[in-house]
């Protein structure tokens, strides 16, 4: 029932937790190594990955996020189709579609398309920013921690390549009862699905891995083993 008094808890140094990994479906205990470039670390027990070598997906990070905000104001400034129905032309934009949802007492509808397609990940892509230019400058952002959380959280709500087949589906649906012209937005919608893809690669929690110092990643002297 009691805990031996002689043994004084030994908490590992923080330097050295920084160095432990979890695997995130076994919850076993590992020590960080620095992997060669394309190699992942996979847990001896589950066979979950625990993380990967990234510093060259971290390089290309910054400019994947820019390139994507780029595409997503295009995307929301231009019609995403046009449809021409006996002379009668109609286009619309991703937000035109929102306001149609609402107008049509599908408030639920607009609010969930609205959010995971605009709001959801319009916020991932400046939270990336928010953290991304001031590392690039070597700097700590502030709040850096609960960020890296929010993008963790707000990532499974963006759902813009969801969208993007439902808006195919559709068009192709259309096609037979009028004609249907695909508007700038379509084509900036379908880059961004590749770019977000590409960004979305990049799982978040490794870039505690660069805001460490150089030489955090090395072995401990013998000494500091357990
Ligand atoms: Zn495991």
């Amino acid at each position: 029932m009691t805990a031996p008094r002689d043994t004084p808890p030994t908490a590992p140094p923080p330097a050295a937790l920084h160095r432990l990994v979890a695997c995130e479906y076994c919850d076993a205990l590992y020590e960080r190594t620095a992997l060669a470039p394309g190699e992942r670390a996979t847990c001896l027990r589950c066979g979950g990955m625990l993380y990967r070598e990234s510093t060259r997906a971290y390089r290309r990070l910054l400019p994947l996020v820019v390139t994507a905000l780029i595409l997503f104001l295009v995307s929301n400034t231009y019609p995403i189709v046009e449809m021409d129905l006996k002379g009668v032309r109609t286009e619309t934009t991703l937000w035109g579609a929102v306001m149609a949802l609402h107008a049509d007492q599908m408030t639920l509808v607009a609010l969930l398309v609205f959010g995971t397609t605009i709001l959801f990940p319009l916020s991932e892509m400046l939270m990336m920013c928010y953290l991304l230019v001031p590392m690039a400058r070597h700097r700590m952002p502030a709040g850096f921690e609960r960020i890296v959380r929010g993008i963790r959280q707000t990532r499974p709500w963006g759902m813009i390549e969801v969208f993007m087949i439902g808006v195919l589906v559709t068009v192709v649906k259309l096609s037979t009862m009028a004609q249907v012209i695909p508007g700038v937005a379509l084509w900036s919608f379908g880059a961004l699905v590749v770019v977000l893809a590409a960004m979305l690669s990049f799982d978040p929690r490794d870039l505690w891995h660069y805001l460490e110092p150089p030489g955090a990643d090395e072995v401990p002297p013998a000494g500091d083993a357990r």
